[in-house]
Parts: structure tokens; C-alpha cells; sequence
């Protein structure tokens, strides 16, 4: 087994990989500037702002470098005493102030009273940071693209916002702090922030595969959306060393120049409906990428044979996106129609982990300084090594979408 990389960004050529681009009908993108290589890390890229994705990652995680904390060692936060810092040097790198503020509040029992759900908490920990950034880091947040407005009902915005105006002291509010703002900030959150998530242990249960913080990444959020993606990100948050929040990005395959480059925005399993509903409501498009065009045709043919599917995979959405299996495209869903035609299969059974339940990307290691490719591909939510010849198994043997 091959082992995993010391520093997956040191083979990187850093930033000159992407070039920003105008592209017609979707926006801005990031398009390959040279060409790129397979595993080739097209960049790294630190956080402009991170937060915890609830109150008890807040309890588990370092308030600023977000490592899991040392049970004996951790270091309380000197000023809220509700957050703590996993060294005396992350204690002194501090954590967001408006939060921080919030967090004395009552003890804490402010911020827990004012929200009691996950749903809430990470939109509130998420405003406390984003009010807590220097003037030009919350006007670099605010210039990302907007999601769409949420559905009726799915985000009380006023209520986020009076509950920041209860937590936070004014003094520490920026002078352009309104509804409006706040609003304008959910939804840079909701379109643009990526999570961290807990990495995968053998033998961890699949619930606990979940984010232990969000980060915005500037960069990063001008990836366009593809279903079939060239590229994937990866986190290391465990990683020794400072930059364990960093995002890295890495081509799955080669890339020739001028070629947009694509990450999918969620698992790349997901079926059709449940794929278009998210990026419609979550992105404002309808995604009319390659498999799309050829999967919107099985869709039909659903309807047409079986029309219990489309809702059951509307309920799957529902609470759908916290990392569990809801709306995925089980394996041989694809053919259940007895569609022949599914071009796309190769993509599936080389870049989709196959760790049970996992649905990761697998991406190629960086090739060595000396431009060898690696042949072994990691995945990015559960960290697996696969080498590139047991990706094609004997027939039957993968468990993959044939
Ligand atoms: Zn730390
Ligand atoms: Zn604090
Ligand atoms: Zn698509
Ligand atoms: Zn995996």
C-alpha cells in the first residue's frame, strides 16, 4: 500500500495553473492557464474566514486551528472560556472576536439559547465570524458570488440577525451592520462555504462523517460546478504544521489549456433530480453539463415507467447534504431502466471511491518533482489509497456502476 503524501501541495506549481475567465452563459470560471497534469495540485489556498460548523465542534475542535483538542492539554479561551485552543500558540492566534463576545454571553448559554438546532447554529457561528473579519476581508466575502434566495421558511434571516444583535456587543459590529447586510452575508455563506470535514477513521460510523468547521475560500469559490468534475479538493486538517485549513485543489485527470476546470459541488453520485433540485435552489442554475444532457433523458424514461422515483427523491433531498447517503444514486440505478447507453461509467468506476458508503473523489497523488505520475489514487472524504490498477477489477468484482 502506497503511503500518503508528506506534503501534498509541495509538487504543486502554485498558482499559475487557473487563470480567472468570462465564460459565456455561466459566469465567471477558472479555466486551465498551461496544460495540467493527472494529480497535479492546481492550487492551495488559506481561509478568509472559518467556523465552526456547530456548537459541539466548538467544544471538540481547536477555536482557531480546528485539530481535534488534546483531552489533557487544551487551553481555555481566556475571555469567553467557552471555546479552547489546542497550544498556547493557537491561543495567542485567538479566535473570532464577535464570536468569542457572543460566547461570554450568559456563559454561553446565550448562543446555545438563541440556537438550539444544528440548522441555525451554523449560519449564526458562521455571521459571528464573518462580523468578526477586518473591513477588507468582509468586503472580499461580500464580493463572492450570492446564492440564490432560500425557500420560503428554510432561513429565518431576521431572526439570525436579532440574534446577533443580542449576542454581540455594538462596539464590536461593523458600522454597516444591518438586516440587509446580514442577509447579503447568508448568502455568501450558503453559496460559497466549503466544509472541513472530520476525516474518516476504519470502523467510524458514517454519521460522524460530518463537517467540523466551514471555511470560505475566495479562489476556490470561483470553481464552476460539473458533474463530471476535473478536479477535487481535499482537506487535511490533522495535516503538522501551519496551513492544516487550507483547501487543496487537484486536477483528477489531464487537463489541456484553456480547458474550464470543474469540482461537483456534492457527491458526484447523486442522481439527476436530486443533483438539479440542489443547484437550482443552492446555486440558481440548472446544471446542462455533458451527463446531464444524456441523464435527463433516463429521467424521462423514469417518469414514463415508474412514477414513484422523482418522489421519492424528493423527499431524499429534503435533508439531504449533512454528508449522509440521502439522495444518492445507489449503484446500478443508472440501468435500472435497461438504458444500455451509460457513457459515463468509466469516469465512475476510476475517480468514485469505493469504500462502502463513502462516495468520495478519488484523485491521483501529485506526480514526484520529477514529473513521474503517481498511479495511486486518494480519496477525498475517507482518505483510501487505491492503486490505479485496482480500479478495474474483474467483471462483478467492483460494486460499481458497470
Ligand atoms: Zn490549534
Ligand atoms: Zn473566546
Ligand atoms: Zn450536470
Ligand atoms: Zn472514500
Amino acid at each position: 500500500m502506497a503511503s500518503a503524501p508528506q506534503n501534498p501541495t509541495t509538487a504543486a506549481a502554485a498558482g499559475d495553473a487557473l487563470r480567472v475567465a468570462d465564460l459565456p452563459g455561466r459566469g465567471r470560471g477558472l479555466v486551465s492557464a498551461r496544460s495540467v497534469r493527472e494529480g497535479e495540485v492546481l492550487f492551495s489556498e488559506p481561509a478568509l474566514l472559518l467556523y465552526p460548523s456547530t456548537l459541539a465542534s466548538l467544544r471538540a475542535y481547536c477555536a482557531a486551528c480546528f485539530r481535534a483538542l488534546p483531552a489533557a492539554a487544551a487551553v481555555p479561551c481566556a475571555s469567553c472560556r467557552a471555546a479552547a485552543f489546542c497550544s498556547p500558540a493557537c491561543a495567542a492566534a485567538a479566535h473570532p472576536r464577535v464570536l468569542c463576545a457572543a460566547l461570554s454571553h450568559g456563559g454561553g448559554a446565550g448562543l446555545a439559547a438563541a440556537a438550539p438546532t444544528e440548522a441555525v447554529q451554523e449560519p449564526l457561528l458562521f455571521l459571528l465570524a464573518a462580523y468578526s473579519l477586518p473591513d477588507p476581508a468582509l468586503r472580499a466575502v461580500l464580493s463572492l458570488s450570492s446564492a440564490p434566495p432560500p425557500p420560503p421558511g428554510a432561513q429565518d434571516a431576521a431572526g439570525l440577525h436579532a440574534a446577533v444583535a443580542a449576542l454581540a456587543p455594538p462596539h464590536l459590529l461593523p458600522a454597516g451592520f444591518s438586516p440587509d447586510l446580514t442577509a447579503a452575508l447568508l448568502a455568501k455563506d450558503r453559496g460559497n462555504s466549503f466544509a472541513i470535514m472530520e476525516p474518516y477513521r476504519p470502523g467510524m460510523s458514517l454519521e460522524l462523517l460530518k463537517a467540523r468547521a466551514y471555511a470560505v475560500y475566495p479562489r476556490a469559490s470561483l470553481f464552476n460546478h460539473d458533474c463530471l468534475p476535473n478536479a477535487c479538493h481535499f482537506d487535511y486538517p490533522d495535516r503538522p504544521g501551519t496551513g492544516n485549513t487550507d483547501i487543496v485543489v487537484r486536477a483528477l485527470h489531464d487537463i489541456s489549456e484553456g480547458r474550464e476546470v470543474c469540482i461537483s459541488y456534492f457527491a458526484a453520485n447523486w442522481r439527476y433530480a436530486d443533483r438539479q433540485r440542489r443547484l437550482l435552489e443552492d446555486y440558481g442554475f440548472r446544471c446542462e453539463c455533458d451527463r446531464c444532457q444524456v441523464e435527463s433523458r433516463w429521467k424521462d424514461d423514469d417518469d414514463d415507467n415508474n412514477g414513484d422515483d422523482g418522489d421519492d427523491a424528493m423527499e431524499e433531498e429534503e435533508d439531504g447534504g449533512d454528508g449522509g447517503d440521502d439522495g444518492m444514486e445507489e449503484e446500478g440505478d443508472a440501468n435500472a431502466d435497461g438504458d444500455d447507453d451509460f457513457p459515463h461509467a468509466y469516469f465512475f468506476v476510476r475517480y468514485l471511491c469505493d469504500s462502502e458508503g463513502c462516495w468520495g473523489m478519488l484523485a491521483p497523488l501529485p506526480p514526484s518533482p520529477n514529473g513521474e505520475l503517481s498511479h495511486v489514487f486518494e480519496c477525498n472524504l475517507c482518505g483510501k489509497l487505491r492503486k490505479e490498477e485496482d480500479a478495474m477489477p474483474d467483471e462483478g468484482g467492483s460494486g460499481m456502476v458497470h
